[in-house]
């Protein structure tokens, strides 16, 4: 692994994903409270923004001093049938248009895996590549980049049948050959980082245009839970910060979004795991 002189992070470029906050207040509360705490960046949930102008929403966040780095997350794609399909789409159209009208630069798709009953993988990704390629045009349009986030083996059996950073390139590439853009993908170092051609596809993923976002956090021995057990950045076992300067050695100069899903961060208090977050990036 290359040896590259670590500058800290600015906060400037320091992300909040919603979801490390537990989803436990009004969206406008933690808003404010990720600006007060000197963070440049949000990236809220759909369940956050239920029955919310989003654009005011998106207001609200740029008045607050913050930037998006993306907005969270698409609707599984694969249908147990050609009508469950295409709904699924169909909300991931209107998501599309919910980022757009907050200002989000990137809508973050964890693309599903098998409908019950199936045991068909091949199907679920046939199906992923097809829902991608009706929602490019869309995206394009409204501005919003579409960013696969491959999810670690563990969930190829429901939560998503791409897996690995190579495969969400190769599916990228089979989308957008010419590499016009609107769809790249989201690196997040729980998902990605025990893969042995990591350093390759980050450097390949950066050469070719597709980062849109990077999520931070930590992989716990032993982990407790399949979904529910990340640890805070710099907790466990993951070098995030040599995976930092790699993604940022191909030029990527975006945020740094920390995301954990844990019931042990959601019952501290958020101005508690807002600190630990502070301290999990100047780590890196
Ligand atoms: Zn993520």
């Amino acid at each position: 692994m290359t040896i590259l002189s670590a500058q800290p992070l600015p906060m400037s470029r320091c992300s909040i994903n919603t979801a490390t906050l537990g989803h436990r207040s009004p969206i406008g509360e933690v808003i404010e409270r990720v600006a007060r705490h000197g963070f440049g960046g949000i990236s809220p949930w759909r369940r956050d923004l239920e029955g919310q102008d989003h654009r005011l929403v998106g207001k609200h966040i740029r008045d607050a001093g913050l930037s998006l780095s993306g907005y969270c997350r698409g609707a599984y794609f694969p249908g147990a049938s050609r009508q469950a399909f295409e709904a699924n789409v169909t909300d991931n159209f209107r998501a599309i248009d919910e980022a757009a009208a907050l200002g989000a630069p990137c809508f973050v798709l964890v693309v599903g895996s098998l409908p019950e009953g199936s045991k068909d993988i091949a199907a679920a990704r046939a199906q992923v590549a097809e829902g991608l390629a009706m929602l490019l045009p869309h995206a394009r349009e409204a501005g919003v980049g579409l960013a696969v986030e491959p999810l670690h083996p563990m969930y190829a059996g429901d939560r998503s049948c791409i897996t690995s950073l190579g495969e969400a390139l190769a599916l990228c590439d089979r989308l957008d050959p010419s590499r016009e853009g609107g769809v790249g993908v989201a690196i997040d170092v729980y998902h990605v980082w025990w893969d042995w051609r990591l350093s390759e596809d980050i450097a390949a993923a950066g050469h070719s245009g597709r980062i849109m976002a990077f999520h931070v956090c930590d992989w716990l021995v032993p982990t407790n839970d399949l979904l529910l057990d990340r640890g805070m950045t710099g907790d466990g076992v993951i070098d995030v910060g040599s995976i930092r300067r790699e993604v940022e050695q191909t030029g990527y100069q975006g945020f740094a979004e920390v995301e954990v899903f844990s019931p042990r961060w959601w019952s501290t208090p958020e101005d508690d795991v807002l600190a630990a977050c502070a301290r999990g990036f100047a780590a890196i």
